[in-house]
């Protein structure tokens, strides 16, 4: 059984009420702005958008927390590339009119709900140990992967699909840092939101170069590549294990497989 932190409905949801407010503000004058460039986003678009928006702000503001309680690497650098992430967004927004749903300043302060639950309990589990952060971290990622696929398919937007696949390039470079430390230490990694298949195609291949916001540099995408790697039917370490023992949901942890060769780090736990 995979984690269940499926967001991506919740801000469908979440469109009709963006739509009924008065994102654009009043114009000069007092006179209510045309909404031309507005339109050209559908309200699903905008509400996907704006939860993307707080989506990478969970993972910069995660990330800033563990960082602060572990100072170990690599949550200061993946913050700083959310940051960039949160700003990539922020220019679409600005584009098409929309404002912040909550002050990005405001840090594990959210407008929408799912997303403040999801703070609240990664970092939760995060501070149980180091090798927990590092699986908070590597779920972010998954979860984050998934919603980007989601919001890539739901566009016809070149911008966004852009956008998107810029940050979705990002987030398979993130899974596979989180994923390299946790394994230095000799704790095989297993999918904690995707398949296993889709994780092992991510961190089976290289990190990926390029996510300039001006389009340069196209990502390759690597995703479905997977070989060798069938019937690993979902283990579930880590993070359900942590989960069942904080009294949420049922855990049944596990996971035999030694994809790599061992690697006895020094454990920090
Ligand atoms: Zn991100
Ligand atoms: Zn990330």
């Amino acid at each position: 059984m995979t984690m269940q932190y499926r967001l991506i409905p919740v801000a469908i949801a979440m469109s009709a009420i963006l739509s009924a407010a008065p994102a654009l503000g009043a114009g000069p004058n007092g006179r209510q702005p045309a909404q031309p460039v507005l339109s050209e986003l559908d309200p699903g678009e905008v509400a996907t958008l704006v939860f993307m928006r707080e989506e990478e702000r969970v993972a910069r503001d995660v990330y800033l927390n563990m960082d602060a309680l572990w100072q170990l690497l690599p949550f200061e650098n993946i913050a700083a590339s959310e940051q960039k992430h949160m700003d990539a967004i922020k220019g679409a927004m600005d584009k098409y009119g929309l404002a912040d749903p909550s002050d990005p300043n405001d840090i594990g302060i959210y407008f929408d709900d799912a997303l403040q639950q999801l703070y609240t309990d990664l970092i939760d589990l995060g501070d149980d140990s180091y090798i927990a952060a590092l699986q908070v971290g590597a779920l972010i990622e998954e979860v984050d992967i998934d919603d980007l696929e989601v919001a890539i398919a739901a566009t016809d937007n070149a911008d966004l699909q852009t956008i998107y696949g810029n940050l979705l390039r990002g987030s398979r470079n993130h899974l596979r840092a989180f994923v390299a430390e946790i394994e230095r230490r000799g704790v095989v990694y297993v999918a904690q939101h995707l398949t296993q298949d889709a994780v092992d195609a991510i961190i089976d291949t290289p990190m990926e170069r390029g996510g300039r916001a001006d389009g340069k540099g196209a990502g390759s995408k690597r995703l479905g590549m997977a070989e060798g790697m069938a019937d690993q039917a979902s283990l579930t370490l880590g993070l359900d294990r942590l989960i069942a023992r904080n009294g949420n949901g049922s855990g049944n942890g596990g996971g035999s497989k030694t994809r790599k060769g061992g690697g006895s780090g020094d454990c920090k736990a």
